[in-house]
């Protein structure tokens, strides 16, 4: 083994990358091969000698085409995943070689200084307070629960306990109020934090899945003391956006800390339209928001940014101090006092290029091309005797169904899996099977979307014709 570098290995490995990227406009979608088939290609005893470090790379390489699923190609819409930027996956390379510990400054003065930089840009480009506290964690899970965790600080600090030296034992009891339609990821935060998921009282949604004001308003009446209020901006199955404005004035008449899951839907501000943009109108007098970079903008898994109006809250719920941690008293930015991680990659430096690449006028393109894909497909889709849109489509979500029967919706998705042209999953919406779409890909051009709706199509006739 050297610590020469070792171009030849380093070439292969980029050759290997290239034709990944090449190959996935032309293959199937999804992948192909069973945990039997890659368990066969790969497990192999442990070898006492080691093995030759371009066949492993080869071998690695070889089970891509099957075993990988396209979702950073032009026709994936499951779940909601971005694609990469080649922008932001060539800054990615250069993490990986420059291989910083993204913790401290004094591991990485360059890192500390480019995520500080996208930090403010970010702020910007999302019109919140320029001294907000900012992290870049692994996803929006971990957004969620930094902000969350601010909260936890915040709403005991101001009655006059202290959760980081104290913790729950003992402390005034906190209220967390939520959405019946918040996604999972906030209940896992709260079981992360010691909360527990029984004590959260669910606020009623309306038809598009928008926390209801009034019944939060109604909801805030009965509690008393320390309280913590989750809304959402972009609804994982619809798209749709809890009435921000309304839902911060009942926080504030109320006293409580609003933290927003706006994982994709906090992009919605970049947009260049002004209806897309007042989807998310109010969410600058939140106090916390979560979102991810590895959705809508397009970075390499995995980035998301926690952000927190008050710096001094977030810092006492994140940070860490140990006798042999150099950690700055000035300016200079140690990462970890806003995240939860201690050794980190630096994951905010393809946020950095991805951010600078496109600048003002690409990052609202993209963002508004993904709108525009989505509502290409749901009116074509709508087109067909038999497809319902069930829900309105505002941003990059779409949700259909197919005939009366959720068996029919069921086997439309899994005939569209296996045809290979797209990948899209599925969902239940208010009792009922729903297709759900996700346009996140900046790849996605209007031919991609047109081909993946005619083979959606040719699923479901396939489907309505057999069932008849
Ligand atoms: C994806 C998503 C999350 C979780 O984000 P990860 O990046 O997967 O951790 C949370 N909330 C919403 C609304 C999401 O769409």
């Amino acid at each position: 083994m050297s610590l020469q570098p070792c171009d030849a290995l380093l070439t292969r490995a980029h050759a290997h990358a290239l034709e990944h990227l090449h190959g996935l406009d032309a293959r199937d979608v999804g992948a192909r091969a069973t945990r039997d088939e890659l368990l066969a290609a790969l497990r192999a005893p442990l070898s006492q000698p080691g093995e030759d470090d371009a066949a492993v790379i080869d071998l690695l390489a070889s089970q891509a085409p099957r075993g990988t699923v396209a979702c950073n190609g032009p026709r994936y819409f499951g779940f909601v995943v971005g694609g990469t930027l080649p922008v932001s996956l060539a800054a990615d390379w250069l993490v990986s070689a420059w291989d910083q510990n993204a913790g401290i400054y004094v591991i990485s003065p360059l890192v500390s200084v480019v995520e500080e930089i996208a930090a403010d840009w970010l702020l910007d480009l999302f019109g919140l307070p320029p001294d907000c506290g900012v992290g870049f964690v692994t996803g929006c899970q971990m957004a969620n629960l930094t902000g969350l965790a601010a909260a936890r600080h915040g709403v005991l600090r101001r009655v006059g306990w202290d959760v980081e030296v104290d913790g729950l034992q003992g402390a005034p009891r906190i209220h967390v109020v939520a959405s019946a339609e918040s996604h999972i990821t906030i209940d896992v935060a709260l079981r992360y934090l010691g909360l527990g998921t029984s004590c959260v009282r669910r606020v009623e949604a309306d038809a598009q899945g928008r926390m209801r004001p009034d019944a939060l308003r109604a909801m805030l009446a009965t509690l008393e003391g320390p309280t913590i209020v989750c809304a959402q901006a972009g609804n994982v199955n619809t798209g749709s956006f809890d009435p921000l404005g309304e839902i911060a004035d009942a926080c504030q008449a109320h006293g409580a800390w609003l933290h927003v899951d706006g994982a994709f839907g906090l992009w919605a501000r970049a947009s260049a339209d002004a209806r897309i943009r007042a989807l998310a109108d109010g969410i600058e007098r939140v106090d916390s928001w979560a979102t991810d970079a590895h959705k809508w903008l397009n970075v390499p898994y995995d980035c998301g940014v926690a952000i927190v109006r008050s710096r001094e809250d977030h810092r006492a719920a994140m940070t860490s101090t140990a006798a042999y941690l150099v950690q700055t008293k000035g300016a200079e930015r140690d990462a970890v006092d806003w995240v939860p991680d201690f050794s980190r990659r630096a994951r905010g430096v393809p946020v950095y290029a991805a951010l600078r690449a496109l600048g003002r006028d690409g990052i609202a393109d993209l963002v508004d091309r993904l709108c525009a894909r989505a509502r290409q497909m749901a009116d074509a889709l709508a087109r067909e005797p038999g497809v319902a849109i069930l829900a309105d489509v505002v941003l990059n979500q779409v949700l259909v169904r197919f005939g009366d029967e959720d068996d029919a919706t069921r086997r439309v998705i899994a005939a569209v899996q296996a045809d290979g042209t797209c990948w899209l999953g599925g969902t239940t919406w208010q009792g009922r099977a729903a297709m759900r779409i996700s346009v996140s890909n900046y790849g996605t051009s209007a031919e991609d979307a047109a081909r993946s709706v005619d083979a959606i199509v040719r699923a479901w006739r396939q489907v309505s014709r057999t069932t008849r």
